[in-house]
C-alpha cells in the first residue's frame, strides 16, 4: 500500500453530541452557566482531545463504547468522559417523574424501596472521594448502586447503566460551591430522568 492510501484510511472522529434540552432547561437546580461551561467546554474538551488521540492510535472498533473498551491511559480517560457525559445529560430531565412499572418494582425489590435507593444513590454520590460518578446499574439481574473514580465507568466492564451523576467539582461549584449534597439532592429529586433509566433497563 503507498503511504497516500495509508493516509487515507481516515482517524474515527467523534462530534459534542448537542445537549438534549436548553441551556437553561435544568434550572434552577442546575444553572444555565454550568450547562455551557459544563458541556460546551469541559464535555467538548474531551471529545477534542480523545479525537486527536484517535489520530495516532488505533483501536478495535468503530463506536465509542469500542474505544472505552479497548483504550487504556490518555484515550481511555478521554473516551471514558466523552461517553460518560453523554449518559450523564441524557439521565437528567426538565421535569422529573418517579420511576414507575417494571423499574419501580425492581428497585423496590433489589433495594427494599425507592427511599432506600435514594439514601444509597445520595450517599455513593456525596461520599465518593474526589472526582467521579454514582451510578444505578443493572449487574447480572440485580440493581446495583456504585461509585466510579476520575473517568472509570461501569460501561467499560459491559455493565448495563441505567443513570449516572457527575459528581466533579465542575458539575456543581459553579451553582453550589463546595456543598456537593445540595447538588446531589436536588437532582434525585427533581431532575433524574427516570424514563431514561426504565428504556436501559429494557435494553432499548
Ligand atoms: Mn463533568
Amino acid at each position: 500500500m503507498s503511504t497516500a492510501a495509508a493516509r487515507a484510511v481516515r482517524p474515527l472522529h467523534f462530534d459534542l453530541p448537542p445537549l438534549p434540552y436548553a441551556e437553561d432547561a435544568l434550572a434552577p437546580v442546575i444553572s444555565a452557566e454550568t450547562l455551557e461551561l459544563h458541556h460546551g467546554k469541559h464535555h467538548k474538551k474531551y471529545i477534542d482531545t480523545m479525537n486527536q488521540l484517535l489520530e495516532k492510535e488505533h483501536v478495535q472498533g468503530t463506536t465509542l463504547e469500542d474505544v472505552v473498551r479497548s483504550s487504556k491511559g490518555k484515550l481511555f480517560n478521554n473516551a471514558a468522559q466523552a461517553w460518560n457525559h453523554d449518559f450523564y445529560w441524557k439521565s437528567l430531565s426538565p421535569k422529573s417523574a418517579a420511576p414507575s412499572g417494571a423499574l419501580k418494582q425492581r428497585l423496590e425489590r433489589d433495594f427494599g424501596s425507592y427511599e432506600k435507593f435514594v439514601e444509597k444513590f445520595a450517599t455513593a454520590a456525596i461520599g465518593q472521594f474526589g472526582s467521579g460518578w454514582a451510578w444505578l446499574i443493572d449487574k447480572n439481574g440485580k440493581l446495583e448502586v456504585v461509585a466510579t473514580s476520575n473517568a472509570d465507568t461501569p460501561m467499560a466492564r459491559g455493565d448495563r447503566c441505567l443513570l449516572t451523576l457527575d459528581v466533579w467539582e465542575h458539575a456543581y461549584y459553579v451553582d453550589y460551591r463546595n456543598q456537593r449534597e445540595k447538588y446531589v439532592q436536588g437532582v434525585i429529586e427533581k431532575r433524574l430522568n427516570w424514563e431514561f433509566a426504565e428504556r436501559n433497563l429494557n435494553g432499548r
